[in-house]
Parts: C-alpha cells; structure tokens; sequence
C-alpha cells in the first residue's frame, strides 16, 4: 500500500472542501487553539512541529467532539535575525551560506536570500507546503506574515501599542539590557543562538586602595567584603590603569568597555602587568585593615573586572587557593612570610557549620586544591545557605546580627553613598547574537519599556493566570515565578524588520512585543487580507479596532469614519466574540519565561477581563535520537525531511508518541521506521473484518468489549489532560494487545463486537494518524470525514461487570499452569489433559468465610448442616481462606473452561476433558475456587 497516495489524496479532500475553515455558528460550542507562530529564518523542524502538532492533535480531538474548532497559524518575521543573516548573505560570508546549503536551499537561490524579504517569503511558503504535507488540520484562510510586509497586520500593532502607551504600559527609561555590539542592539531570547532568557544581573564592586589607584573586586555577595584576607590577580594578565569618572581604576582591559557600556565615564592611561603588584598591600576601605595582593591564574580578566576579593572563611575556592599557597610558596613565586600573616576571617554564622565553612567543606568533600571540580558544588551548597539563613556575625560592624538576606539591601547602599563600592551588571551565562557576536550588558536610555515591572500590572497578570488551565499544571509555579520576576522589557530596536512605533519612527517594535495578543488578529485577519472585500490598510484606523475588539463606539460610525461597510464591520466584530478568547496556546518550554508570559499582560493590558487567555500547554524540548537538536551540530531533522524518510502519519505518531509533561520528548528513528507497517496492518485488519463474523456472544467476545471499553475510558482522559503518549499507549498499544489476543481466543470474531472495536480503534487513531484513518473510514462506509466524525464514547454497564475480565484470567492462568506441568514433568508427549473444577461445598464455604476472622468465619460455615458434612476439611479450607484472605471472584469456571475447551485443547496440543468422571488419581478433591486441578495422563 502506497502511504503517499493516500496522504495525498485526503490531503487534496481536505483542501477542495476547506474543512478546516470553519465559520461563526451561533450556539454551537467554540473551541480556539493557538500555537506560536514560528520564526521564518529556516525550514519548520521537527522540535517546532512536535509543539506544533499537540496543538493541532487537540484541535483534531475537539472537532471529534462536537466543537465548532479554530486552529489558525501565522509566520513571525519580526526581528533583526533574518535582516542580519541576508546582510551575511549579501556580504558572502561563508558560514551563512553554508547554514543555507546544509538547510537544502538550492546553490542557485542563494544569492536572493541577500534580500530578507526574500527569506519571509521563501520559508513561509516552504512552512505552509510542509504543514499541508503533515496533514495539519490548518484553517490556512487567516494565515498572515507580520511585519509593515502586511500592512494591515502592521496596523493592528500600532493600534496596540498605542492603547499600551495610553494605559501608562509603555514607557521611556534608562535599564541594563543584554545588548549587541555588532546589530548595536538589545538582543531579546529570540534573537540570541546562546543564553536564551539570561538577563543582566546585579553585582557590586567593592574598592581597595592601593595608593591612589582603586582596585574594583566585582562580588555577588558585598557582606562578605568584611572578611577579606587577600585581593587576587591573574600574573598573567595585562591589567590597565583607567581614568573612571573622577577616580583611577585598576581594571582587566575587558573591562573598560563593559564599563563604557554602563555609563561610566572611562578612558585608557597605561598597562600594568598582573605580575608585578603581587605581594603590594591595598586597604580594605570597608574594614580599615591592609591585605596582600596575591597570585591566582583562575582569575578569569573577562569575568567581572578581572580583580577578585579573597573570603577564605566563606568561599570555598578561596580557601583552597590560599591553601595551595601555604603548601608550596614558591610554586606561586611567594616567600612564605607573605601569607604568614593571612588568618581566616569568620563573618556569617549558619546552621551545620562551624566558624569557618569554607574550610570545612573543602576538608569534608576531600577537595585537593583549587583546581578540584568538586569546587563548584561546595561553593552553591554554601553559598545557598549563608544567603538564606545565614547571620552577620560581630566582624560585620553595625550590621552585626542581622540575616544576610535582610541586611544586604541596606548595606549596599551604605557602600555605594560612602564610595566604598559601585554598581555593576553582569551576564551570569555567555550570550551570544545570532549574527554570532558575544553579548554584553549596555545601560541604555533613550529606549521604550513594557514595564512588567509595574506591580499593578503583574497583579492583573497573576488573576489572569489564577483563572487559566495549565497542562500541565505543575508549570503555574514557573509562570508564577515569572510573572514576579519579570523586569522592564525593552520593546523596540533601531533595526530590523518589523513594525514603527506609531509615535517615535526611529523605533521598530521588537518581535517578543509585537506577538502577544496576535491572536485576536486571526478571528478577523481572513476578512482583512480579502482582495474581493478591498479593506485597505489605511482604513484601518483606531476606531475600527477599538469597535471590533473592545465594542466601543458604533458600526455606524466606524463605518462612516473608514469606509469600510457596515455589515463587514459587524460581521468581523462578530468573529471577533465568537471566538475569542483562545482557549488553549501550545508551546516548547522555552517560551514561559517570555512569549507566554508577555501574552498574558497583554492581554489584560488591552482585553477586559471575559477576553483573557483560557489556557496554556507547555512541553518538553524535542530530542532527536536522544541527543540534543542543535543546528551548530548539524543534528536538526526538518520536518520535510522526515516527511520524505517516513511520510505524514508516521511522522505524526513517532512526534505524538515522543512524549508528554515537560520531560523533554523524543523523536526515536527506529519507532518511525516501523510505525507506517503497523498502520498499515491496522489499515488490512479493518477492512478485512468489518462487518463480519458470528453472532453468538461468548465470554471472550464480553472481554474484548470490557478492555477496550476501559481503554477508551483512559484513552479520552489521557487525551483530556494532553497526555498523547499515554493516549497513544492506552488507545492504540494496548487496544491492539487486547486485539491480537481476541483473535488468538476467537479467530472468527462477534460481528457486532469487532465492527465496533474497528470503528473506535480508528476514531482513537485519527487525530493522531489522520490519513489512513480517513481511508479506513472511507472504506468502512463512514459518512463525512473521520475528522468530525464523534469520539468514541463508553457505556460504564460494559465495564461494570468485573467477572468478565477475572474470567479471562483466570482461563489464562489455567492454561499457564497446565503448560507449567507439562514441562516440569515433562509430558509433552500426553494425549489427554483433565481439569476439574472445585467441588460446589467450597464455593459456599468461601462465599460464607471470606471477609470474616478464623472465628466469626468458622462458626458462619459450621451453622451450615450442608458443610458439616465434610469435617475437617471443612475447617481445613476455612483456615486457608481466612490466612490467605480469598475472596470469591464471581467467575463461573465450568462455564469458562467448556466453552474456551477448543483454545486450551490448541495451546497445550492435547485433547482436554473437563469435571469428567474420570479421576483416576481423586485430583478433584484438590481443587479449590480459582484453582482448578488438573491431570495429565501420559
Ligand atoms: P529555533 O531556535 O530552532 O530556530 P525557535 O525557538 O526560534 O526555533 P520559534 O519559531 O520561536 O522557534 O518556535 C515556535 C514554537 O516551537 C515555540 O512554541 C517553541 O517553543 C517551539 N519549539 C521550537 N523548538 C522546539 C523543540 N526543539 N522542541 C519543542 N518545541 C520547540
């Protein structure tokens, strides 16, 4: 069977009868899935398409559900990347063309990908082509490009960020922002190849003296200045001496720029090497007191400033540097009375700890010297707790007493108005442009902020989360998380494509600000980009999105102000309330700590509350082969390359089966080799037994009905709570399980139970296999798409009876025992197998016995005159069914075994008697309810 064919031809249905363009239909239930629109610098890829794909699964499963679904999509343009990779391209540069010949783009075509309008244009087609290929259940008629390429799309955005500037939500401000020297830009998480949601961090330089001449230690931890014993500097750095603002700093050369950067006034006076101030005592202005400057070739010159403080009491590295020194002076070129002198300071007391953790650490973790990448981890553990519960002991002055945590605020300002140390920022991780150009922190002024810092803001932020679905929800602590930590987020850049900010031209608004209420867009975007309808962008004015998406002002007025006609504005303001708001967005992890977030103050920014986000689904980041995807590696499958490999429905289960929650999933080759054989099989098996069969109703028959009634049941569950993998596990792996062992027990099927099982099989299969599901159902005499067709629902009578099941078991366990003797006793040779079921007495006995204690039990039995009869062994059995607690299991095991006497005779390849008179050896009397006897005569 030709899996291309079929994909091509429901794929082609699917187009021609636009059946996933759905309209507005008054009192029908809405349901609105949203996935964020994907960044058109490259092919979609596979780890977009898994994000993508969940949400389009659920799109797939409501429409089964009855509800009328909108599932649109968008391509993201917005941004300096793809205006920096066309200038790479324009300049020839060899890395970017050699990023675009192993993405497959054709030798030929390169040299258009100088133009970026070229690369919007090409990677949108090419996503649209791909997404049609996977079968996406896409209502393509609301797809737009943002950007001024779209100008009516560019229009909503000034419309936006006006309303924004109006609430007071954007502002003018001076902030550290990650910014790139090369693009001479802000670099927000999109527009980074490394160091994605990592934003400038706070540190503090405290000032030594050495002369005239300050010497800036950069520390997270400003306290720990109290007990300072020794400065560090590389020996084998050049350090520069600098005019900064109106004093002269000692400085790593890569510091003067950060410095610049930040606002400090700084200018070059001459080198210093490291080597030659070792051993020089500086003033410790914080304490008074003089310590040495000391050798240390870990200190990095790119890492704060280059010169480090010593708190051998406090911080591990440090002890175990001073350590390597007092062993072996001169290996550092020391005389040992330069550190005789040096003794620990103690000055933050915690729990667990003595005077000095530092040392005691690295004594307990046996670590060897300061090379020991042991370090690390004793330096978080004890970090991490004097931060949270340690006290300022007596050598920290008036500070003396007080929690680090709660001091620390007011300590720095001390230090800062005293001139004792100034504030710096850092990045705590590398940060590197997607034109490939490190990242620093650069203090910027005359820049526009979405202050998500504005606590008002981030409480209607939180009551918007409060109200929302989150799958799954253990992601709420990470939003929250968020949405507190937030800070200003700079909204515009000087380049790139996008669009201007309506009031300040210079500016263009920046791609993670010009995509966070975008959805709204699509419920009228369709009527927006109609040539027949003829809106122009310019009619598209304030007072028509105020009327469509906030209901102010009239139809008739807007109209009279715009020209666009009355009913189209009413149909589109319709739209609008149909669907709004969304009520599912499905996206990679990445994007909670800024798109999904950002989407969430948007929103209450401009929508009253009935318009805010319903919910969010957050995933893992796609592995590929268990390996991390990465395009540097060159290990990225695009999602048309695996359509080639494997074709659509593979391709959809292997992504589907990948997995759930936020565990990063994975994309398993050897799965998606062998998935399209096994639907294929399912595709043989469904037309061949639809429809035929027996009539009777057997035991086996109610069995298969009872575990695929149950698999239904977790089936919708799992598919309710986005739980695919398990979906995939409970309505396909073991549905065909069951399957395979109902045909092993009944090769002719119960008609009406196996058309049944057919039918829901393929439902269940359909949004996650949707071609040769469609075909099946073709095949079948289905009416309509399978896609709309209903869900498979279940009847709690069919699995209410719990004997149905037990009976199995217990037919399964018989035949296992029997098989078990035959080894054992190695009678594979035997004709004849007879099995016996319990006497009746000991079905009464346990029915009375069973629950009770030996007492209550026995005495329950024995008032029977019917059990007395059989003495000792009454008691006898009792006492096993009390010890062992048995319990009655309802299965009626004569009935079971005549009827299932043909399978058993099958699998054990022997003629199988049941209860006969025959018992040649009393095995009878053995039996007991459940556990039949048996005996094979060899
Ligand atoms: P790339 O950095 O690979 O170009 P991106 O992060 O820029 O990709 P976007 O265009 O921002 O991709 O992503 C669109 C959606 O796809 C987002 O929801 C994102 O979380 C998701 N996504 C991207 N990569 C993966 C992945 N490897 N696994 C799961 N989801 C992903």
């Amino acid at each position: 069977m030709d899996f291309r064919a079929i994909e091509n031809k429901w794929q082609k249905r699917y187009e021609e009868t636009k059946a996933f363009e759905p309209s507005v239909e008054p009192g029908k239930p809405k349901y609105f899935v949203t996935y964020p629109y994907p960044y058109m610098n490259g092919y979609f890829h596979i780890g977009r398409a898994f994000s993508g794909l969940r949400a389009e699964v659920l799109a797939r499963y409501k429409l089964m559900q009855g509800f009328n679904v909108l599932f649109p999509f968008a391509f993201h343009c917005t941004g300096t990347p793809i205006v920096a990779a066309a200038e790479r391209i324009a300049e020839g540069e060899k890395k970017q063309i050699e990023i675009l010949k192993r993405a497959g783009i054709p030798e030929e075509e390169i040299p258009k990908f100088a133009d970026p309008v070229y690369w919007t244009q090409y990677f949108s087609k090419a996503t649209r082509e791909d997404l049609k290929r996977v079968g996406a259940a896409i209502d393509w008629s609301r797809a737009f490009i943002t950007t001024s390429l779209n100008p009516h799309y560019d229009s909503f955005i000034k419309w936006q960020f006006r309303k924004l500037k109006e609430g007071g939500y954007v502002v003018m401000g001076e902030h550290p922002v990650v910014w790139c020297p090369h693009c001479k830009s802000p670099v927000g998480d999109h527009g980074r190849l490394e160091g994605e949601g990592v934003t400038p961090e706070e540190i503090y330089l405290i000032k030594f003296r050495l002369g005239e001449t300050i010497l800036p230690c950069g520390t997270y931890r400003p306290e720990t200045a109290y007990g300072v014993t020794n400065l560090w500097l590389n020996p084998d750095v050049t350090y520069i001496r600098a005019k900064v603002n109106d004093e002269e700093w000692l400085v790593s050369k890569e510091t003067l720029d950060k410095l610049a950067n930040q606002k400090y006034v700084a200018s070059f006076i001459e080198e210093v090497r490291g080597r030659d101030l070792i051993g020089k005592m500086v003033l410790n202005q914080v304490t008074g007191m003089e310590v040495p400057i000391l050798p240390a070739v870990f200190v990095d010159p790119a890492v704060g400033t280059g010169v480090v403080m010593s708190v051998p009491a406090h911080a591990p590295y440090d002890y175990a540097a001073l350590r390597d020194i007092e062993n072996d002076p001169a290996r550092f070129g020391l005389t040992p009375d330069v550190i005789s002198g040096i003794k620990l300071i103690p000055l933050i007391t915690i729990e667990g700890f003595g005077k000095f953790p530092a040392k005691e650490i690295v004594e307990r973790m046996n670590i060897k010297g300061q090379d020991d990448p042991k370090l690390e981890e004793a330096t978080k553990e004890i970090y991490k707790k004097e931060f949270h519960t340690g006290v300022l002991n007596e050598n920290c002055g008036k500070y003396a007493g007080r929690k680090v945590m709660d001091a620390k605020l007011e300590l720095v300002s001390d230090f800062v108005h005293s001139g004792k140390a100034a504030i710096f920022y850092e990045l705590p991780q590398q940060v590197v442009c997607r034109c490939l150009t490190k990242c620093v922190v650069k203090i910027v002024s005359d820049q526009w902020f979405l202050n998500y810092s504005n606590p008002i803001w981030k409480a209607q932020a939180h009551k918007a989360l409060d109200a929302m679905a989150l799958y799954p929800d253990k992601v709420r602590k990470q939003f929250e998380y968020v949405l507190d930590w937030l800070k200003d987020w700079a909204c515009t850049r000087e380049y790139g494509l996008g669009t201007e900010l309506p009031w300040d031209k210079r500016w263009v608004i920046e791609s993670l600000s010009d995509s966070t209420i975008y959805m709204a867009y699509y419920t009228i975007s369709k009527y927006l980009q109609d040539p027949a309808l003829g809106i122009r962008p310019e009619q598209l004015s304030d007072e028509f999105f105020d009327f469509v998406f906030l209901g102010k002002g009239t139809a008739d007025e807007v109209s009279k102000k715009t020209g666009i006609e009355q009913g189209l504005i009413l149909k589109m303001r319709d739209e609008f309330e149909y669907w709004y708001p969304f009520d599912m967005r499905c996206s990679g992890k990445d994007l909670v700590q800024n798109h999904l977030s950002f989407c969430i103050f948007n929103h209450t920014a401009i929508f009253p509350e009935r318009h805010w986000p319903r919910g969010m689904s957050v995933n893992g980041f796609l592995q590929l082969d268990g390996q991390k995807m990465s395009s540097s590696r060159g290990n990225v499958y695009t999602l048309r390359q695996v359509l080639d490999m494997y074709g659509a429905d593979a391709t959809r289960l292997t992504l589907m089966y990948g997995g759930e929650g936020l565990e990063d999933p994975n994309w398993d080759s050897e799965f998606a080799r062998t998935a399209w054989s096994k639907l294929a099989q399912w595709y043989d098996f469904a037309i061949e037994n639809y429809g035929k069969g027996r009539d009777d109703v057997k035991y086996i028959d109610r069995w298969l009905e009872s575990v695929a009634t149950k698999s239904i049941k977790l089936t919708r569950e799992a598919m309710d709570a986005m739980n695919f993998r398990t979906a995939i596990q409970r309505g396909y792996f073991d549905m065909q399980r069951y399957l395979r062992w109902y045909i092993r027990r009944s090769p002719v099927p119960n008609r009406r139970i196996i058309s049944w099982f057919i039918e829901a099989q393929t439902k269940i299969l359909a949004p996650f296999t949707p071609h040769i599901c469609e075909e099946i159902w073709e095949k079948l005499g289905g009416s309509g798409f399978i896609a709309k067709a209903p869900y498979p629902t279940w009847d709690e009578k069919k699995i209410a009876d719990e004997t149905i099941e037990r009976s199995e078991d217990f037919l399964r366990k018989v035949i296992e025992d029997i098989q078990e003797i035959i080894t054992v006793a190695n009678l594979s040779e035997a004709k004849d197998a007879y099995i016996y079921t319990s006497e009746e007495w000991k079905y009464k006995a346990l029915q009375l016995a069973t629950g009770k204690n030996m007492g209550d039990a026995m005495k329950a039995v024995m008032a029977d005159p019917e059990m007395r009869k059989h003495g000792k062994e009454v008691s006898r059995y009792v006492q096993k069914v009390v010890s062992e607690r048995l319990v009655p299991s309802g299965v009626d095991e004569a009935a079971v075994l005549n009827e299932a006497k043909d399978f058993i005779a099958s699998e054990i390849g022997m003629n199988v008697h049941i209860n006969s008179e025959f018992d040649p050896q009393g095995k009878r009397k053995h039996a007991i309810p459940g556990r039949p006897a048996i005996f094979i005569q060899s």
